[in-house]
């Protein structure tokens, strides 16, 4: 098999970054492009032995690198990002051929802000303090020490985004990593360990194994010199790897799925209400914090259907290179089956599609809004992570947030209203991680973010980052 191939024009290295090398494996697993299920190429398929050995160059690189002075780290994860955006076109036409999203929301948003994760956290360690205090005439001096090699383990749906919100703040923080993409969207991770070699990373400072999370997690996740885990991904696989992890007890921060509402009040400004419930079908609806479950209250269902119903019927989906497409395909037709069955339960059971409902062909799935659903049905409760939200109706403040709050998950919500004591009231009362006002999608990277209930366990971004990928330490001196 070659090792390289090239996408889109860009020439793309097939096997694991290991130790500042490039490493192949025996056997290889196929990537696909999700727009018209061409092939793209043979990537390298990880095994044990080279998890394993990721695992001892990290653990080697670790002890030269967590003593690299704080500005020299901040340096050069400045000069990472530097290299993102000077290739910054190439990882945008690369992730869309190979995620199938949206390749302007690719230029435009997701790769100026992978460039922005790596001088966010560069510049947020610059300003970590290093706490001091007396007692009884102890000083005591809390430091942040880099815990030691970490394991990150990244999703598909925003492979270089979510790969690099956790890659940068552990490399800032002193440690280094192995980094497990996902198998249906390989290509960036690699990319990214050749920017980050040209921008001066030392070798096994960062590695990347490619392959399936079922045939090598194991080996990363039980590793007795893997010091921390952060995982982003589904529910299943989190409870897997939590098992995993507890031969060693390794910390663990996960950020799951979800399944998050959109409260409508009547006294919502109506066009802002339907901006956003159908800003829900992004990414064809592969989002973690969309906001799925749309809760309208009764008096202005009516009029706020017809508004979704004429706006989401002017969406255009297609090739995702196109600028005029608004929806692309869904990652896998394995994907596309799986919402497929979510929606045909659904309406099996009575629910009734306003619009979709259906595939287009096998890649993509129409745009759907399902009614008449029940609040404990699947299609309700079930994180189906494709274009379909459920409309459901309430009367009163109190019946709304209970709706909302009615869910295994607790990952964002979203509220609508013209009211800011309703909204202060209502946001008092919800369980989830993020919750937006009038607005969705906002993110500031020194915000808290992850997960309440099943959505996740811990906080990333800002200092909650260093938290987890340090082990804070107090020493006491004497007088
Ligand atoms: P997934 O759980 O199937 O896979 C995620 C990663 O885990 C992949 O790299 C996979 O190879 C790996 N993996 C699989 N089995 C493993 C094992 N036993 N040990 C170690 N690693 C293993 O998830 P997915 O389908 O790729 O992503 C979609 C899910 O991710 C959705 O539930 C979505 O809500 C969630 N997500 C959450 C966030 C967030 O920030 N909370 C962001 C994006 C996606």
């Amino acid at each position: 098999m070659p090792d390289k191939i090239t996408v889109a024009g860009v020439p793309v290295d097939t096997r694991h970054w290991i130790g500042g090398r490039r490493v192949a494996s025996g056997d290889t697993f196929t990537d696909v492009s999700p727009i018209d299920g061409s092939v793209l190429g043979e990537i390298s398929r990880g095994t044990p032995a080279e998890a394993a050995a990721a695992v001892a160059a990290a653990k080697a690189a670790f002890p030269a690198w967590a003593a690299t002075s704080r500005a020299e780290r901040a340096r050069i994860l400045h000069a990472v990002a530097d290299g993102v955006d000077k290739r910054l076109e190439e990882l945008a036409v690369v992730e869309t051929t190979d995620n199938g999203a949206l390749l302007r929301s690719h230029r435009r948003g997701v790769m100026p802000r992978v460039a922005h994760n790596f001088r966010f956290f560069a510049d947020w360690l610059l300003t970590l303090e290093h706490e001091d205090f007396e007692t009884r005439g102890h000083r005591n001096h809390v430091s942040w020490d880099p815990a030691g090699p970490s394991v990150l383990i990244t999703p598909w749906n925003a492979p270089l985004m979510l790969a690099t919100w956790k890659v940068a703040p552990a490399l800032a923080a002193g440690n280094t990593v192995v980094l497990k993409p996902a198998e249906w969207s390989p290509l960036t991770a690699s990319l990214l360990a050749d920017i980050a070699a040209a921008a001066g990373l030392p070798a096994g400072v960062l590695n990347v194994v490619q392959g399936y999370g079922s045939e090598i997690g194991d080996a990363l996740t039980s590793h007795p010199d893997v010091r921390r885990i952060s995982f982003t991904g589904s529910v299943p696989t989190a409870r897997r790897i939590a098992a995993s992890a507890a031969t060693q007890l390794t910390p663990l921060s996960l950020e799951l799925g979800g399944k998050s509402p959109l409260l409508v009040f009547a006294d919502a400004d109506l066009d802002l209400a339907v901006d956003l419930a159908v800003e829900q079908y992004d990414n064809a609806g592969q989002v973690c914090l969309a906001a799925t479950r749309l809760l309208v209250q009764e008096s202005i269902a009516e009029e706020f259907t017809r508004r979704f119903v004429e706006k989401a019927s002017r969406l255009t989906q297609g090739d995702p290179r196109d600028e005029a497409t608004d929806i692309g395909p869904t990652i896998h037709p394995r994907q596309l089956e799986k919402i497929d069955g979510f929606v045909r339960r659904a309406t099996a059971a009575g629910a009734r599609a306003v619009i979709g409902g259906h595939a287009e062909d096998g890649r993509y799935y129409a745009p759907t809004l399902l009614t008449d659903v029940a609040q404990d049905s699947e299609i309700v409760q079930e994180e189906v992570f494709g274009p379909v939200l459920t409309l459901q109706t309430f009367t009163t403040e109190e019946e709304g947030v209970r709706l909302a709050n009615d869910t295994r998950f607790g990952l964002a919500a979203t509220v609508a209203t013209g009211d800011r004591a309703r909204a202060d009231r209502v946001t008092d009362r919800l369980v989830a991680g993020t919750v937006w006002v009038n607005c969705f999608f906002v993110r500031d990277l020194q915000a808290p973010f992850g997960g309440s209930r099943l959505s996740g366990v811990g906080r990333e971004g800002g200092t909650w980052s260093f938290d987890f990928y340090c082990d804070l330490k107090n020493t006491v001196t004497a007088p």
